[in-house]
């Protein structure tokens, strides 16, 4: 091995890094996007030609492996416990006076306030430098090992620069603006939004395909160690944030009650515009010795507890449930209610998510309800208040046709939702149109929603295509309601900027194809390049062809499959071309030139080198590797023992079957 692939690797690997902590941990990107890309693709490169360095530790291996049929069991080196709560000042005297009931006479008390994070607890465990195993809390003994799951977290290094052995404990959770993008996405697939960050993230750690767990913006706070390295949770604290472990960074040391109160009183005035939710403090003994000299009971341990805020809730009228539709058609069910003021916003409209929980939480028109706040995402009805019921509260029906087209409603087996099956419906089309302009998808946030229900209601615009139509309307955009000049202007060159410049991973993640969010999305978009290469392909080659990808599971190639097979996707998308956006996607890894540039080879049999090594030959030359023989396979590489199927499919496909010595002197040549 030369010495410069491997020195360069090394550096990639540790500027990667160094980036995913200033952004996932500190929360100070350090560059661009684009930038990043850049850095990951000169190592996917150095990998595909030396795949001796695809280390474990390397950061391409955090995109998953292959879906599990279920988590092996971990038992917990120490039992994961609970907190008491406390949730009053009286609570927590009643602490403070048990836990120095519990310590000798002359023993200072150290505490140490920190947020409550309101997410999934884990446990993390480093030895010999590498992140060796994760594993869910389970019942607090037993639990469930998602290790492959939380390799793909970025905000966790894969290495530490400390080779003892580490048990952390930590909560896994998802930054609300995260959680809101995600959510815009699931609802634009189909798939139920998530309640909260909490749901969506421990829903993301026990997912059996680790590939899609990838897709999920996770973090990861740590604030525990079971081993005993340090003598107080604050230098352990500050020694594992050295280390580059994420932490929260917002504890603080007090040395008297008085202070842990002063700490939560100045915590809740702060903590709502903290990034992620928190529902608490923890107070807890600085000192292990005196920890352990506390212990615990069958559930908690004695030396903290957490002090919880009240829930932000509201009390509300409803005044009537309306209906949301979605771009797949899925009817969500929503609260119209008397404005209420709910953390710092006035809110007059709540998600009831679908028909059955309308029905479990029997909420009626004219229902007095309490509302919560889920995130920042929306407000969320979460029970009545059943005294307040008026007489003549009238009960909620579920629609048997669509409130917009009229259409039938069909239950899909083993959903929770409603839909409307009328592919046309202008109700779905708006949904699709505005969940294409999405900052997140093609970020033309100009066309808000007013504007694209007027488009969709005058006919101007039918579907996402005739968006890119409307520079060559100007007249009949400012003919619009409320529509000056100026602003027809401005959107008419967000529209041209989108089309010249969004990038086709973007576009991708516009069509809201289900099981595909950001990270897949990319991938796909730099296996084909551009929208045009796409449709030129088979569905069906699409399929095997997306499985090949690292990152990309067998679930997810499929549901991209089935969406380029749908007649309509496929008339839609030409359209999309036809309007010229092209959305070409910047190059992956730059092909290496060789002697076997232009030629792909599909290797199998037993040969005198491993397999591996073959590809990566025949890679270094530019050649591609194929893992079967398909339509454009030009060599079937044969060793001893070839199957026939193989061999059969060579025949099928014209592909020219040669042995070891032919490709040695192939690249050679
Ligand atoms: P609860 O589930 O409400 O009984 O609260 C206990 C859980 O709070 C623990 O299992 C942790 O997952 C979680 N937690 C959140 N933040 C912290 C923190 N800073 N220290 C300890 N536990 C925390
Ligand atoms: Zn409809």
């Amino acid at each position: 091995m030369a010495a410069r692939p491997a020195t360069r690797h090394q550096e990639l690997v540790r500027q990667l890094e160094s980036h995913n902590h200033s952004y996932y941990v500190l929360d100070a990107p350090t560059v661009s996007d684009a930038e990043y890309d850049k850095l990951y693709r000169e190592l996917v490169a150095i990998e595909e030609t030396h795949p001796d360095l695809r280390t474990p530790s390397s950061p391409t291996q955090r995109v998953g492996g292959a879906p599990r049929e279920g988590f092996v069991k971990v038992t917990h080196a120490s039992r994961m416990y609970s907190l008491d709560n406390a949730y009053s000042v009286e609570d927590l005297d009643e602490f403070d006076r048990r836990v120095r009931e519990g310590l000798r006479e002359q023993d200072v008390v150290q505490y140490v306030a920190e947020p409550k994070i309101d997410g999934g607890s884990l446990e993390v465990k480093y030895s010999d430098g590498l992140l060796a195993r994760a594993a869910t809390r389970g019942d607090g003994a037993i639990g469930e090992d998602v290790t492959q799951n939380v390799r793909t977290i970025r905000a966790l290094p894969l290495t530490i620069a400390d080779t003892r052995t580490m048990t952390l404990r930590g909560e896994v959770l998802m930054y609300r603006e995260d959680l809101a993008t995600v959510n815009e996405q699931r609802l634009a697939a189909g798939e139920e939004a998530f309640m909260n960050a909490r749901n969506a993230a421990s829903g993301s750690l026990r997912l059996l395909d680790s590939q899609q767990t990838a897709q999920r913006p996770l973090r990861v706070f740590l604030y525990d160690m079971v081993e005993r390295h340090f003598k107080t949770h604050v230098d352990m604290l500050e020694s594992i944030a050295k280390l580059g472990l994420p932490s929260h960074r917002r504890h603080r040391v007090c040395n008297s009650l008085d202070e842990v109160k002063a700490f939560i009183v100045e915590f809740d005035k702060v903590r709502h515009t903290l990034p992620y939710d928190t529902d608490g403090v923890v107070v807890k003994i600085n000192h292990y010795d005196q920890r352990d000299r506390l212990g615990a009971t069958t559930k908690f341990p004695r030396w903290a507890i957490a002090y919880k805020f009240a829930a932000e809730r509201a009390a509300t009228k409803v005044i009537d449930v309306s209906c949301d539709l979605g771009r797949t058609g899925a009817i969500t069910p929503v609260a119209e209610m008397e404005p209420v003021l709910l953390g710092g916003t006035t809110v007059a409209r709540a998600s009831l998510h679908n028909y059955d929980y309308v029905a479990a939480k029997d909420v009626r028109v004219g229902d007095t309800v309490w509302i919560e706040k889920a995130g920042e995402v929306i407000p969320q009805v979460l029970e009545v208040i059943k005294e307040k019921r008026p007489k003549g509260a009238k009960a909620v029906v579920p629609p048997s046709e669509c409130p917009v087209c009229g259409t039938p409603v069909k239950r899909i087996e083993g959903e929770a939702a409603l839909r409307c099956t009328n592919t046309h419906c202008k109700g779905r089309v708006k949904a699709a149109i505005f969940y294409f302009t999405r900052r997140s998808a093609m970020d033309i946030d100009r066309l808000g929603w007013v504007l694209v229900e007027q488009l969709v209601d005058t006919g101007i615009v039918q579907d996402v295509a005739d968006i890119f139509a409307l520079p060559t309307k100007r007249e009949e955009l400012i003919a619009l309601e409320r529509m000056a000049a100026k602003s027809a202007d401005n959107v008419i060159a967000a529209i041209d900027e989108a089309r010249a410049s969004r990038t086709f991973d973007r576009l991708i993640t516009a069509l809201g194809i289900p099981l595909v969010g950001t990270v897949a999305a990319k991938l796909i978009a730099e296996r084909y390049g551009d929208l045009g290469t796409m449709l030129e392909r088979e569905p069906a080659d699409i399929a095997a062809e997306l499985a090949e990808i690292h990152g990309i599971g067998p679930k997810i190639a499929e549901s991209v499959s089935a969406f380029m097979d749908d007649k309509a996707t496929r008339a839609l998308l030409q359209k999309l071309l036809k309007m010229g956006v092209v959305a070409v996607q910047p190059k992956a890894a730059a092909p290496v030139e060789g002697p076997l540039t232009g030629s792909s080879f599909c290797v199998t049999g037993v040969l005198t080198q491993p397999r591996e090594q073959v590809h990566a030959s025949i890679r270094d030359a530019g050649g591609e590797v194929h893992d079967r023989v398909k339509k454009g396979t030009t060599y079937l590489v044969a060793g001893e023992k070839v199957g026939q199927s193989k061999l059969d499919s060579a025949k099928k496909h014209g592909t020219k079957i040669i042995n070891e010595q032919d490709l040695a002197h192939l690249i050679q040549s």
